[in-house]
């Protein structure tokens, strides 16, 4: 089994993970971050509890440190999963003060948001909903948004996103590493992958359920 000392992280992240007492990688881990690191596009079958979350986090803060002016934007279909990866951006950040985040859901203060957009994040954990919002009333610019994720891409589908998806991805530089993340693979979010990823490595980690 790979470490991840074998994955050549920053110093900064090995003592995040030291302290958070992650030793090993989980499989979906093992293999989406030499992937992301790499710099090309993914797609990621894997379910909640795989350990995704850091799977995908960890390369964008290493992204985000070599390169100073980007910025990492992460897309969830629920104000609760934004939440979730903002606790797991928050543990991994620990020792890299610089790598800053926001959180646009609704449900909660605006003001607050505004703020926090005011300060430059380096990473944005947005619901579609919300985060386009944003973008019409210019409270945020994603010129420099060169990493996406899409997390849970299927139920983001599910939920009826596809409209705001193209439009937000409509702001974003087309030079870009995207990395979807998606419990299924429907026909539909396929789709979603032939439309916005460029030349996707496919990773499949346990279980994946289609629908007949
Ligand atoms: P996720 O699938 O991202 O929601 O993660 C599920 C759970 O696995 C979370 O509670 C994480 O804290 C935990 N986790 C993620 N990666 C590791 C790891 N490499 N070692 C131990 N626990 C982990």
């Amino acid at each position: 089994m790979k470490q991840f000392r074998d994955l050549l992280l920053s110093e900064a992240t090995y003592k995040a993970l030291d302290k958070l007492k992650f030793e090993t990688p989980t499989p979906i881990q093992a293999e989406s971050i030499p992937v992301a690191l790499d710099g090309r596009d993914l797609i990621a079958c894997a379910q909640t509890g795989s350990g995704k979350t850091a799977a995908y986090v960890i390369p964008l803060i290493e992204k985000l440190l070599l390169d100073e002016e980007a910025c990492g934007l992460v897309l969830a279909p629920t104000r609760e999963l934004a939440k979730q990866i903002s606790d797991v951006v928050h543990e991994l950040t620990i020792f890299t003060p610089s790598i800053s985040q926001a959180v646009l859901i609704g449900g909660t203060d605006m003001e607050r948001q505004l703020k926090a957009l005011r300060r430059g994040p380096r990473i944005v954990i947005a619901t579609p909903g919300r985060l386009t919002d944003h973008l019409r009333r210019r409270s945020i610019a994603l010129d420099y948004a060169k990493f996406l994720v899409l997390d849970e891409g299927d139920r983001m589908l599910d939920m009826g996103f596809a409209p705001q998806l193209d439009v937000i991805l409509k702001y974003l530089p087309k030079s870009r590493q995207t990395l979807l993340y998606t419990a299924t693979l429907p026909a539909n979010v396929k789709q979603l992958a032939a439309k916005y990823l460029n030349h996707p490595i496919h990773i499949s980690v346990g279980p994946t359920s289609q629908p007949v």
